[in-house]
């Protein structure tokens, strides 16, 4: 009762259902959240407010490294950009209950582990 007469309501972001869901795995949230946030440290990032010697991405060192190609890289079954995958991902979150819950999952878990080996990459740990 205290908490709600204190906290600021703001309005609630269309894919927090995603995010937020019991089906994700809680090790996955942060991550996630930040992903959908758009706050993950990707290099391009970084170069704006720090000279780094390589912008490129540490998985294929092909490419600048961007969310858009992090994320859309790794994910496969969808065209496009980040942007266009957060769309995407929330219709795929709903329907059957079964394969959104499945779907929910399996996308943070992406995610996750998309970054984790990028971080594993960056910061000089094994690949
Ligand atoms: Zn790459």
């Amino acid at each position: 009762m205290v908490w709600n007469a204190i906290r600021e309501i703001c309005q609630i972001v269309n894919w927090a259902a995603l995010v937020w869901s019991s089906k994700v795995i809680p090790r996955h949230f942060f991550i996630l959240w930040l992903a959908f946030r758009g706050r993950l440290s990707t290099r391009d990032r970084i170069l704006a407010y720090m000279d780094i010697p390589d912008a490129n991405c540490v998985l294929c060192s092909g490419f600048a490294e961007s969310i858009d190609h992090l994320l859309a890289m790794g994910i496969v079954i969808f065209p496009g950009s980040w942007e266009d995958i957060k769309v995407a991902a929330q219709v795929l979150s709903k329907g059957s209950i079964f394969h959104a819950n499945v779907f929910k999952c399996g996308f943070a878990a992406i995610v996750y582990h998309l970054w984790a080996e990028r971080n594993a990459r960056v910061f000089g740990r094994v690949c």
